[in-house]
């Protein structure tokens, strides 16, 4: 097998050659490597290489496949956001308040990876603390999207969907708070998912918000998808909110048909926010779906529309609390100049954080001070309750919500920087999911403008099956997921 087509090969592609011995996982290793050393500096996708770990581990990985000794994924090449806590090896969260943090544990979704046998190429670029949807937050610089430079590959996981976009490498890591897997997913035209909450430990996983953080996959196939959540999912008991229910096999179940599949269709997502062109291509992704008798039903959500202020007083004051740790005292950066503790401290976040980190604590402890913490944070969460509940009420008639993903396609660097709230509305599809807790996925579903754009599929509690049935029919019909932005063919 020519190693010039390797970074074109899926993850499943990737172990059948493996297993059959037409390539190793050193010279996959290698060439994937050489890639990223060529075309990285363009795209800025990764913070950290771990080029001399990964050969070695290559080479093991060989000697264990010689030996009949694989696991499931033995010398597959793989990447980490940067906010999985990697042992012994750098993990910034994208800020300079970490820019020197070197964990002495593994994450268990690292953990539980490297025991099925991937080989980590690095450790990937991300918004500040994932807060962000441009990735630009980041303190190691923006991320190039691979189908034009000048734009964003969406955030906050940019450096992961950027690399798997460019063919660097064939999958990768995400996390989802608000939307940080998916519109990303959508923006650089490959697949991503965000489970159920629960369903992946976050152990190890920097916290930004709690109860709607989740760890994720990027891949280029619901397939390649399927094989990676397989592997990471589980009950963890250093995780108390992980789920002990059973893990299926997604990869076996993924070519069950979906003539029986209940499809809802939002009426709230037609009514504003959505491009003209974007509505077209989503609209013809239902008529693929529905071609295999999947059955389409208009669907309410009646309190949707208030989702992403929602978010933002949950996610900024968990934020708030989250991020307190960060004193200088234990980890991370410290100041070198002060007088007194009070001014170790304030000079330590405020050297350390970045702006859009800075904006969400302050909003955070704002709207959980006394006096406020009735008027926001409590209302808040009861409106968070009303959405999670209208999912509820929908997935009594359906099966799967389809819809966008994202309202447009990929935005200019820059362009939204000044003005946060325009920056918030990009994940006005994405946040729902999170704040009720669903599993969700976004698949390539066409072009607006020569760019990419996503189909997202939000499911039931734990009905990640449905959703990868759903998207790899749709990528059987379909070939926008095998699209390659021209420079990295
Ligand atoms: N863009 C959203 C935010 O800035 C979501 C981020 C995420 O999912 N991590 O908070």
């Amino acid at each position: 097998m020519p190693n010039s087509q390797i970074h074109n090969m899926t993850l499943v592609e990737l172990k059948k050659a493996l297993n059959e011995k037409n390539l190793s996982s050193r010279e996959i290793t290698e060439t994937l490597l050489s890639r990223i050393n060529d075309f990285d500096d363009s795209v800025n996708s990764f913070i950290t290489m771990t080029s001399d770990q990964a050969i070695k581990e290559a080479m093991e990985a060989d000697k264990k496949i010689a030996n009949g000794d694989q696991t499931n994924l033995t010398g597959l090449p793989f990447a980490h956001k940067d906010l999985f806590c990697t042992k012994g090896t750098l993990t910034t969260c994208g800020s300079k308040m970490l820019h020197n943090f070197i964990p002495p544990y593994d994450a268990t979704v690292v953990k539980k990876l490297k025991n099925a046998g991937v080989i980590m190429l690095g450790k990937t670029n991300m918004d500040e603390f994932a807060m962000g949807s441009s990735n630009e937050t980041s303190y190691y610089g923006s991320v190039g999207n691979p189908w034009d430079l000048k734009l964003s590959p969406g955030g906050s996981s940019g450096g992961s969907a950027a690399a798997v976009a460019a063919r660097l490498v064939p999958a990768a890591t995400g996390t989802d708070t608000g939307g940080s897997i998916r519109q990303p997913a959508a923006l650089t035209g490959i697949t991503g998912i965000k489970p159920t909450y629960g369903r992946v430990s976050r152990y190890g996983m920097i916290a930004f918000a709690s109860s709607l953080d989740q760890g994720g996959v990027f891949a280029r196939s619901c397939e390649d998808a399927a094989l990676i959540l397989g592997e990471m999912a589980g009950l963890d008991e250093l995780d108390s909110t992980s789920s002990a229910e059973k893990v299926p096999n997604y990869l076996e179940s993924i070519n069950h048909p979906i003539k029986d599949l209940k499809i809802g269709l939002v009426k709230q997502h037609f009514e504003e926010g959505l491009d003209e062109e974007n509505k077209k291509n989503l609209l013809s992704a239902i008529d693929t779906l529905k071609s295999q008798g999947a059955e389409v039903i208009e669907i309410d959500l009646p309190n949707i529309g208030l989702s992403v202020p929602t978010y933002y007083v949950v996610a900024s004051a968990e934020c708030s609390s989250n991020l307190s740790r960060y004193d200088g005292v234990r980890f991370g950066h410290r100041t070198e100049n002060y007088e007194n503790l009070e001014e170790f401290y304030s000079k330590t976040r405020g050297e350390g954080f970045g702006a859009e980190v800075k904006r969400r604590i302050m909003t955070g402890t704002y709207v959980l001070s006394a006096g406020y913490y009735d008027a926001y944070y409590l209302k808040a969460q009861k409106v968070r309750q009303l959405i999670s509940q209208d999912f509820k009420n929908a997935f009594e008639k359906v099966d799967v919500i389809a819809g966008p993903t994202t309202p447009s396609p990929a935005f200019e660097l820059g362009a939204k920087m000044d003005d946060p709230i325009e920056m918030y509305l990009n994940d006005i599809f994405t946040i729902g999911a999170n704040l009720g807790g669903f599993p969700a996925i976004s698949v390539p579903c066409g072009f607006v403008n020569d760019l990419p754009v996503g189909l997202q599929l939000v499911g039931k509690h734990f009905g990640e099956e449905s959703l990868f049935q759903c998207g790899h029919q749709f990528q059987q019909l379909t070939d926008w997921h095998k699209q390659t932005p021209e420079q990295f063919k």
